[in-house]
């Protein structure tokens, strides 16, 4: 028997016209390092209805690709709006990629448009003559100069959307039709884009809204410091319009300091970024304190939330930490570690500190390395795997049955799945350390140096060994002004892990390396001690 429910469809059209009407009177507020630019969301709305019909008007129709190569901020939101809502389909470049996987990137996605921020031509410039299938480039936020390519017309964002219609008749979509695509970095092989639709983002914003997810609300002042090119932001500018909770856009001012003058100026409730970037903050506090009171909660994910950042945050600043695991293949977010009600102490920080409980929508289970479905007893180690409405079924143009198994994605990840649906990850499968026939989780050992009160980062990776196969190799950047050697650290490390897994390669670096999204670039590690610049 079929139900007697009306089947509407969940698209972004919807949730533009809810948010620029219900919530018109909520803000994006742009940093700019002068005079912060604040647009209501009703303005947003009537923009990105301005930018539907210029984008109409160069073509853009049915399922083309409009990309964007952007900071966070008003316009690259107005694009987030409007090109989903028109039927077409986002694709976020990220700025940060090396130019050829740029290049290659935009040309497996066969992006028509782009829109680019004036402040990125310097970087732009160069790349546009091998995008080969773009025709149009919209340069926001400035004037184009000079730029230009064979075959590509060059349009001025402010001067396209002049004179168009503030109301767009949004059409009505196909939920499960495309709506927006983001390509993961690629740790090994090519970039593989993953292709979100209007369903999977609408059910994932409300995921982002639940109160055991991130719990955004109306009213929270949400700042997206996460880049809107990395996993589409992890959703938050959708699920702020849905939500109506005015957004703070940082633009380019990603460095810790503008970031601790934004806090004490726009004083946002709710902010959410990858550990390196709270890292910095936290040490910027510490040099030079400003009022960060209004910050009641920040997401941390991405890679693995060290605990003593956690407690930094909350015993020096009150501000609760909430840590979360996820993946762009799962539109990003999968679990947060909220702790199980009515624990208290030790034992909600015990799970406070894991990667999180999965939702209903995200189905988890183990899988053992013969392959086999592992029991979910919080002990059993082994791959994780997820399937749900918001996780990636494949790859756009790629088929890597390697990354699927029978409808579940194989995340690379490996820990334990409480039965209570807890999941604490030991490692990333490539960065686990083999020695000696036993694993050593880089995460644990990361967690335990960054725990000295010397240390401000420590990344470590497998380097190769005669006798034990791998041994771990710390990278350590201390705090300013302290001095420690490694036999103090090697001491400290005795209390909490046991002495075979007690690293004795370290390298006293000024910086970690990190990725294109901010994340320890373990990577370039491997590399350098490879090539002998790090020992
Ligand atoms: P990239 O592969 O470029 O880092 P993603 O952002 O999609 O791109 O990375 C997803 C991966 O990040 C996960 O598979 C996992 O290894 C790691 N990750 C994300 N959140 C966490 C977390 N809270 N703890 C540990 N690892 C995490």
């Amino acid at each position: 028997m079929r139900s007697t429910m009306q089947d509407a469809p969940m698209s972004i059209g919807d949730l533009v016209r809810y948010g620029s009407t219900v919530h018109g009177g909520e803000a994006v507020t742009t940093w700019t390092g002068a005079e912060p630019r604040r647009v209501s969301f009703r303005d947003t709305g009537r923009r990105a209805a301005r930018l539907a019909h210029a984008l109409r008007g160069l073509g853009v129709d049915a399922d083309q690709r409009v990309a964007t190569f952007q900071w966070n901020n008003q316009e690259h939101l107005e694009a987030y709006l409007a090109v989903p809502a028109m039927g077409a389909v986002l694709h976020t470049l990220n700025i940060r990629l090396p130019a050829d996987q740029i290049a290659y990137i935009a040309g497996h996605a066969e992006d028509h448009v782009v829109i680019v921020d004036a402040s990125l031509l310097p970087l732009f410039a160069p790349l546009l003559p091998s995008l080969s299938t773009v025709r149009h480039v919209i340069v926001a936020g400035g004037d184009p100069g000079g730029l230009a390519a064979e075959g590509v017309e060059v349009h001025r964002y402010d001067a396209l959307l002049d004179g168009q219609p503030d109301t767009f008749d949004w059409p009505e979509v196909d939920e499960r039709d495309a709506a927006a695509m983001c390509y993961t970095s690629g740790t090994t092989g090519d970039p593989k884009g993953v292709v979100y639709s209007h369903r999977s983002i609408w059910l994932h914003s409300m995921q982002v809204m639940t109160t055991d997810g991130m719990g955004m609300t109306q009213g929270d002042r949400c700042l997206a410091v996460v880049p809107m090119f990395h996993a589409m932001s992890w959703g938050l500018p959708y699920a702020a319009f849905m939500a109506g909770a005015p957004l703070i856009m940082p633009d380019r001012f990603l460095q810790p300091a503008p970031l601790a003058e934004m806090i004490e100026t726009l004083r946002p409730s709710f902010a959410a970024a990858v550990p390196t970037i709270w890292q910095g903050l936290l040490q910027e506090l510490d040099a030079n304190p400003r009022d960060v009171s209004s910050l009641h909660r920040v997401v941390i994910g991405g890679s693995a939330c060290p605990p003593s950042l956690m407690r930094a945050f909350e015993e020096r600043h009150g501000i609760t930490v909430l840590h979360a695991w996820g993946m762009t293949e799962t539109s990003p977010l999968g679990s947060v570690a909220h702790a199980p009600a009515g624990s208290t102490g030790d034992d909600a920080w015990s799970h406070r500190i894991s990667q999180g409980r999965l939702p209903v929508s995200v189905r988890g289970r183990i899988v053992g390395p013969d392959g086999k479905v592992a029991p979910n007893d919080g002990e059993t180690v082994g791959e994780l795997q997820v399937r749900g409405p918001w996780v990636a079924q494949a790859y756009y143009r790629d088929a890597d049955p390697e990354r699927f198994d029978n409808g579940w994605l194989r995340t690379g990840d490996v820990g334990t799945l409480s039965p209570d649906g807890y999941l604490r990850l030991t490692d990333r499968a490539k960065d686990v350390i083999k020695s000696g026939g036993e694993w050593i989780s880089s995460v644990a050992l990361e967690n335990n140096v960054m725990a000295h009160p010397a240390v401000a980062e420590a990344a470590v990776v497998a380097v190769p060994d005669a006798k034990w196969a791998e041994r771990p190799l710390v990278a350590v950047v201390l705090k300013e002004g302290a001095t420690v050697e490694p036999a103090e650290l090697r001491a400290f490390l005795a209390d909490t892990m046991a002495r075979w897994q007690i690293p004795e390669h370290w390298a006293f670096v000024e910086e970690v390396p990190k990725t294109s999204v901010g994340k320890f670039d373990k990577k370039r590690i491997r590399g350098a001690h490879a090539d002998g610049s790090l020992k």
